[in-house]
């Protein structure tokens, strides 16, 4: 399987050449790129293609490769799974990887699909920084921790109805077997 060469000019690919491949260099990268893609479940909840995601991240060069660690903070937008009304919170997560350089013994001895690889001093942060953030995202997304959801009769949530909100009412065509019932009823509990 061959996988297309990383795009020097995407927003989270890095050029590491100014480490020099020597242990314990360093470079930090602060500043805020746009998403390359969705993070998460476009239109549920995700962090929009294209919104800002705000890097903190230490590159070190280590003897096998570059080690990544930081925090990246980003806006995850959605909907909440009780009233479907707008939900927008602020994730900052940790990220940690290990980049193996090409021809590293780490590279040589892992699964390609065990740890990142570096393309020759290209480092792509973007599948780092989406497991993060998208493992920060809630199961389910929530307005508040304790939204009460929309009436199950009529849709409305319940932010906006009165306490004593029911559905008593029952359809007129209806309302003359609702009577017989609760005349029967009456009958059998005396
Ligand atoms: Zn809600
Ligand atoms: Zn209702």
């Amino acid at each position: 399987m061959t996988k297309a060469a990383l795009d020097p000019a995407a927003p989270l690919v890095f050029d590491t050449a100014e480490l020099g491949r020597s242990s314990g260099t360093t470079m930090h990268i602060e500043r805020g790129v746009p998403a390359p893609e969705a993070f998460g479940l476009e239109g549920v909840y995700a962090v929009p293609k294209s919104s800002t995601v705000d890097l903190d991240v230490r590159l070190t060069a280590v003897s096998e490769g570059v080690l990544v660690d930081g925090e990246v903070e980003a806006v995850a937008e959605g909907e909440c799974a009780r009233c479907l009304a707008p939900v927008r919170d602020t994730l900052r997560v940790q990220v940690q990887e290990l980049y193996a350089y090409e021809g590293s013994v780490t590279e040589a001895t892992t699964d390609a699909d065990e740890i990142m690889r570096l393309e020759g001093d290209l480092l792509d942060l973007e599948p780092a920084v989406r497991d993060a953030l998208v493992l920060a995202m809630p199961v389910t997304p929530l307005c508040r921790p304790d939204c009460p959801g929309l009436c199950a009769e009529c849709g409305v949530p319940w932010d906006e109805l009165p306490d004593d909100h029911g559905h008593e009412a029952v359809d007129p065509r209806w309302a003359g077997l609702e009577k017989l019932r609760l005349a029967d009823t009456d009958g059998e509990s005396k």
